[in-house]
């Protein structure tokens, strides 16, 4: 049987009240769905779905959707919006009301934030598979849950600082982004969506290591990939490094001086869109969905 909704909009009224969120202004060109990296993942996420319930005072409706659980709160789909809307917004009104109104468990709450924390070890294992040039289609759903209970021990290399070489292209990306004023106040870290655990992946220690010149030693790293560009390192630090704008500078300097091979951008996207179905499948099993 078809649901029919009800608009309420005093329920629209008291959610902008408490967000500021400008629901009424989207005009659903779906921009914000094409930034989703949990939409271009597994299409389970559409945070225009979730802005446009909200415009219609849907409240109870949102609260109970899986889809708030899947959300990075990486902000890519505010910054994607022409009319000022914020989904991101919303959607941590709603999981905020949901965990004020008891909708779960304190203990499901805590096994959730601990997945996210493990999911980036897959990602991790993942990408350093795609790095390789093995095609880790096979592996990722057999190799899923021994990925998420292995800590990543990244391997320890002796670095002489004084025996350093790097290339001008380096150089160029590292002026651009202006790495050299960060001062390590780890602002970028503590915001970053994907940084749960510093040897998974932290933005501080990416900008450290370029303003070391370690520029062989990141270029390989795993972790420039888990990076999903959302700007927030960016727009929080106060020193101006445009940390986005940094690792996008070694992704590309990675494919073009032959870090990685020709066919690892499309072998990563693709273990990308099996690793994401597997992220909401386990959010599902958390919260009994
Ligand atoms: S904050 Fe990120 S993950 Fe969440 S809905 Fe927006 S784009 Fe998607
Ligand atoms: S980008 Fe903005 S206007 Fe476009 S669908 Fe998303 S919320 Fe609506
Ligand atoms: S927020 Fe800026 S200054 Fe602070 S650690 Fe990050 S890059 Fe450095
Ligand atoms: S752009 Fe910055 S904040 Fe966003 S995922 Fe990358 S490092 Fe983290």
């Amino acid at each position: 049987m078809t649901a029919y909704y009800t608009p309420s909009p005093e329920t629209r009224e008291a959610i902008q009240e408490k967000t500021w969120a400008n629901t009424t202004l989207c005009w659903a060109c779906s921009a914000c769905d094409s930034q989703c990296p949990v939409f271009l993942g597994s299409s389970r996420l559409r945070p225009q779905k979730v802005l446009r319930m909200a415009n219609l005072g849907l409240l109870d409706e949102l609260v109970n959707l899986p889809e708030i659980w899947y959300c990075l709160a990486c902000k890519r789909c505010t910054r994607s919006c022409p009319n000022d809307c914020e989904p991101e917004t919303i959607v941590g009104y709603l999981i905020k009301e949901a965990i004020r109104t008891g909708l779960y468990s304190d203990e499901t709450i805590s096994r959730y934030h601990e997945f996210q924390r493990k999911f980036q070890r897959a990602r991790w294992m993942t990408t350093q598979k795609c790095l390789s040039g093995e095609d880790p289609e096979d592996e990722i759903e057999s190799n899923w849950r021994s990925w998420l209970e292995s800590p990543i021990e990244p391997q320890e290399t002796a670095v002489w600082l004084t025996d350093l070489s790097h290339t001008q292209a380096f150089l160029n990306e590292a002026d651009r982004a202006a790495t050299a004023s960060c001062f390590n106040c780890s602002e970028c870290t503590n915001e970053c969506p994907v940084c749960f655990d510093r040897k998974v992946f932290d933005p501080q220690w990416v900008f450290r290591m370029v303003n070391l010149g370690l520029e062989e030693e990141i270029l390989r790293s795993p972790s420039i990939w888990l990076c999903i560009s959302c700007q927030t390192c960016t727009n929080v630090c106060s020193q101006l490094v445009s940390g986005h704008l940094m690792i996008r500078g070694l992704q590309e300097l990675a494919v073009r001086g032959g870090i990685v091979d020709t066919g690892f951008p499309s072998r990563w996207s693709k273990a990308q869109r099996l690793l994401y179905p597997l992220f909401t499948k386990e959010i599902d099993a958390i919260f009994g969905f």
